[in-house]
């Protein structure tokens, strides 16, 4: 792909511009500045705007809604919308599930479904991890048995996150014999959360923040017709999706905007003297994490590429998990260093709107330490960064 922008492409980068300048509600986006947590209200509310313009589904086909972008345009979309302070959509419906739905879905299937994701009409999870079945994702113990048009689900769900919130979940459940430890024995299956069969237990996570869930199911009878393609293919279906989830955790442009604001409080002084980025140590770390932030987003650009050619992202989505993560966390490290004592104070309700406690420091320094904690998770959600390693060198080195 050309990175020199033609003029179209100057063009759509001035629409997007606009629309955000426009349409991103201010409030939404200070929120995201400052890294404090967006409601699920706040969420809906910017996916909706996005719909209304046509630009929710960014890499859906152009036949089910999706907006035919380039590999070019999809990456100023998102430089622009990192800059701007628009949130990341959430990927459980738009980026995750709708692949899924409309590559490997029927067609009720699709028509059912579709819509009302596009227009995040509705809210979604992840029903994979179990106890015990995370990298091991195989080992899976949720059951679905078949009974006359519907199946009876029984088991624990782990680490859903913003299950909370969700109207659906989509599951791996073992379908074949319980003994059976095999990939053949597991589906993928729609399971509507209003079932009052299923519970929601909370799980806190070290920053004070309530993100996942365990969601229990006890004897929730499915329609049979929310089965996603065959009984037993649940696995083929689910590595798809995971590519998908993979490369949306490298996180690429926000990161560059985290950079930018990050050299910006390095910048400043306490005692108008002496600035951080003055360290020659400190600066060299900066400058190690931009290149190789340069190289990754030439990564991501590349996959971007295949993507729009209709390809899945294949073994390189691993690549970008675990570079992109530990970019993220090189970021929060940095943060920290750089707020010092600004970062100690914590007061998990820092992170909500209505806190009107002091901050002390700079409004970037406030949350570093938190949002230090609460990024450990990324180098392990989607596939820990290990098991990524291992798939990196099984399908690209042939190890
Ligand atoms: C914040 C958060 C949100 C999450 N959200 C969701 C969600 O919405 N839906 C969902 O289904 N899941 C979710 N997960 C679960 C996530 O996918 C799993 O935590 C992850 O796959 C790791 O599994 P585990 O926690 O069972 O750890 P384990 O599999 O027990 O691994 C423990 C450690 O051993 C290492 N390890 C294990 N096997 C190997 C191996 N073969 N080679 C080398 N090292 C190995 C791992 O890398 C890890 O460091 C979330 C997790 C977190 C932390």
């Amino acid at each position: 792909m050309n990175l020199d922008f033609s003029a179209e492409e100057k063009e759509f980068q001035q629409e997007v511009r606009q629309f955000l300048q426009q349409k991103l509600p201010k409030n939404i986006s200070s929120k995201i500045k400052k890294g404090l947590h967006l409601l699920k209200e706040e969420y809906v509310q910017w996916q909706q705007i996005l719909h209304k313009q046509g630009w929710a589904g960014v890499n859906w086909p152009v036949e089910h809604g999706g907006t035919g972008w380039t590999s070019t345009q999809k990456y100023i979309f998102d430089n622009e919308c990192a800059q701007a302070g628009a949130p990341d959509v959430i990927p459980f419906g738009l980026k995750m599930v709708a692949p899924v739905i409309y590559t490997f879905g029927n067609e009720e299937q699709k028509q059912r479904f579709l819509p009302d994701i596009l227009a995040s009409k509705v809210w979604w999870c992840q029903g994979y991890s179990e106890t015990g079945a995370g990298s091991d994702l195989a080992g899976l113990k949720t059951t679905a048995v078949r009974d006359g048009d519907e199946y009876i689900v029984n088991g624990t769900k782990t680490w859903t996150t913003l299950g909370q919130h969700a109207d659906w979940i989509f599951c791996l459940v073992r379908t074949g014999p319980p003994s059976a430890k095999n990939q053949e024995a597991i589906s993928f299956l729609l399971i509507n959360m209003h079932d009052p069969k299923i519970t929601v237990s909370p799980i806190i996570t070290i920053d004070g923040s309530h993100e996942v869930n365990e969601v229990h199911f006890d004897e929730v009878r499915v329609p049979a017709n929310n089965l996603i393609g065959a009984e037993g293919q649940g696995w083929t279906y689910a590595k798809v999706l995971l590519t998908h989830e993979r490369t949306g955790i490298a996180r690429v442009a926000p990161s560059k905007d985290r950079l930018i604001q990050l050299k910006q409080l390095a910048e400043t002084s306490d005692d108008g003297n002496s600035k951080l980025m003055d360290d020659p140590i400190f600066a060299q770390k900066v400058a190690n994490l931009e290149i190789d932030l340069l190289a990754l987003e030439y990564t991501e650009l590349r996959t971007l590429s295949a993507i729009s050619t209709g390809k899945a992202p294949g073994p390189e989505s691993s690549i970008l998990k675990i570079v992109g993560t530990q970019i993220i966390q090189g970021i929060d490290e940095l943060y920290v260093e750089a707020a010092a004592y600004y970062s100690m104070p914590y007061v998990p309700q820092q992170f909500e709107e209505g806190f009107d406690g002091q901050h002390i420091g700079p409004d970037t320094a406030a949350n570093s330490a938190l949002t230090f904690f609460n990024n450990r998770k990324t180098s392990i959600y989607g596939g820990s960064n290990e098991i990524q390693t291992n798939i990196i060198s099984k399908a690209v080195l042939g190890l």
